[in-house]
């Protein structure tokens, strides 16, 4: 497992005061290929990361994709199949709870993504049952990916 903070090329690395949160080049990829391009709908999952206990820097390194289950429309996405969070669990369990789940990602089909009304009014309620801890949420557009820190308040990090 990889348990430095090595940079590659494409991944996405930005600051969250003052430490660094990186989503790596595996994930990147995965993003990429789910853009909505086409005429395809929207695709989405949860993304799963760990802090470096020494600095606290967070690495994005685990995420699930679009399932049988949930809902995929062109403009809306429902994460609503249970294999979600039943990958967390496993990850979380096979690696003695070091992983903890820290948001969510969907595609949009416009070039630069902005969040709806849903998507905030989702992530708020996926952060009060939360129980606490920042969500960082992606949203992949057709030309930029851009993140968003999410807590009692909503705000672009990438
Ligand atoms: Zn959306």
């Amino acid at each position: 497992m990889n348990v430095s903070f090595v940079e590659n090329s494409n991944d996405i690395v930005f600051n969250d005061s003052g430490r660094k949160v990186k989503i790596t080049e595996e994930i990147m990829n995965l993003f990429k290929q789910y853009r909505q391009n086409g005429k395809e709908p929207e695709s989405g999952g949860i993304l799963i990361g760990r802090e470096e206990k020494n600095n606290g820097n967070l690495i994005i390194e685990y995420a699930t994709y679009p399932m049988e289950k949930d809902i995929r429309k062109r403009y809306r996405f429902y994460r609503k199949d249970k294999g979600h969070i039943e990958y967390y669990n496993k990850i979380y369990k096979e690696n003695n709870g070091i992983y903890a789940y820290v948001g969510e990602w969907h595609t949009h089909p416009e070039n630069i993504p902005e969040p709806s009304l849903l998507d905030k009014k989702n992530w708020k309620k996926i952060w009060y049952q939360k129980d606490g801890g920042d969500l960082f949420n992606v949203i992949v557009g057709t030309k930029e990916i851009r993140i968003w820190k999410c807590n009692l308040k909503i705000e672009r990090l990438y």
